[in-house]
């Protein structure tokens, strides 16, 4: 199907869907600069409308102001397949899956005991884990959960057709899906993998139910994205895991590509966690042994996705520096979050139910 162009987008939101805030919603303050005028969905292509971000001079949040209402926000997703979506950075996260898959195993195979996955080689793990550029990413494609007791419980929220909860049954959880998008649910389904029709922040699901949970690239879709944390803690048990991934409000990338930047998303990105602002609201949720975690080296990914994005149009943004000094910017990135985990393109956090 051939991609449409902005020139294709309906011009506006319809007037009535729009919802006008007038504060931040995650920390509800209501000190606000703009920080980025006429958003359009330049990556879809399938969302009308032209959007106002503001930057929260409380939390450093960024959020879209007006936005559009949870009855009409369908409308920004006739293009998206959460079932459909192009894993390519997820790839590159799972680098040894595709040049070492036997180590890769048997990396997983020490922390998950009971990994019912690939032949593993256990040495080969064992000098993985030596390598700290290694362990990142292998602790991030099995989202830093713990080894888990038996009978331990993992539900993935806005899991698409279910493939971490195809993973986290062969770490050993008795593990189930959560997904909004009834097409992705029907496709898990049809592979016999344990996803069911729901969303946040009224999940249905019962209190105090599960050892772990993880939403990986979700929180910056809701509308009530604190209210989801709470119900997050609900369906916890006391001690429970909890994981989470989102783009980072402060990238260093979100400053080089402004409008252009992957994170964005318009409107479908309705707001942007500081890790301040994640951290607070976390705690007001109710968590705590908040551990932000590297994220790996995904600089690249948001890099290459951003300059394709300021390439549909005749813009500069990110040509102005030239392709040796944007691969520099992208290592020194990629290692500064080594030590600062906050300081990368996106925010990965683990915590527990208190
Ligand atoms: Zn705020």
């Amino acid at each position: 199907m051939a991609k449409n162009s902005l020139s294709d987008i309906i011009a506006l939101w319809p007037e009535q869907h729009l919802q006008r805030l007038g504060h931040c919603p995650v920390c509800q303050g209501s000190l606000a600069e703009v920080l980025h005028n006429n958003l359009q969905d330049r990556i879809f292509f399938c969302a009308p409308g032209s959007w106002t971000m503001f930057s929260c001079q409380d939390c450093g949040c960024a959020y879209l102001d007006p936005r559009p209402d949870e009855a009409s926000i369908g409308l920004a997703y006739s293009e998206y397949y959460t079932h459909d979506i192009n894993e390519s950075w997820l790839s590159d996260a799972s680098f040894w899956a595709q040049r070492l898959p036997s180590w890769r195993s048997g990396y997983i195979k020490r922390r998950f005991p009971a990994y019912a996955g690939q032949p593993a080689n256990l040495l080969g793990g064992q000098l993985l884990a030596r390598n700290a550029t290694a362990r990142v990413l292998l602790e991030r494609d099995v989202r830093h959960l713990p080894t888990p007791l038996t009978d331990a419980r993992l539900v993935d929220i806005g899991c698409g057709s279910g493939s971490f909860v195809r993973l986290a049954q062969l770490l050993g959880y008795q593990a189930q899906g959560l997904e909004f998008d009834p097409q992705a649910v029907e496709q898990a389904q049809r592979q016999h993998i344990n996803v069911t029709q729901g969303a946040l922040p009224d999940t249905g699901l019962p209190s105090d139910h599960f050892d772990a949970v993880s939403l990986s690239h979700v929180i910056e879709h809701l509308h009530q994205p604190v209210r989801a944390l709470h119900e997050i803690n609900r369906i916890l048990k006391p001690g429970g895991f909890f994981w989470l991934s989102t783009p980072n409000a402060l990238a260093t990338g979100h400053r080089r590509f402004g409008v252009y930047w992957r994170g964005l998303e318009p409107p479908r990105h309705l707001a942007l966690f500081s890790a301040k602002a994640l951290q607070s609201s976390l705690q007001e949720a109710g968590f705590g042994d908040i551990r932000f975690q590297c994220p790996g080296p995904v600089s690249a990914w948001f890099y290459r996705a951003s300059q394709e994005i300021a390439a549909t149009e005749a813009d500069t943004a990110g040509r102005s520096l030239d392709k040796a000094a944007l691969s520099s910017e992208i290592r020194t990135i990629d290692r500064l979050s080594m030590s600062d985990p906050c300081a990368g393109e996106e925010l990965i956090v683990t915590a527990r139910r208190v």
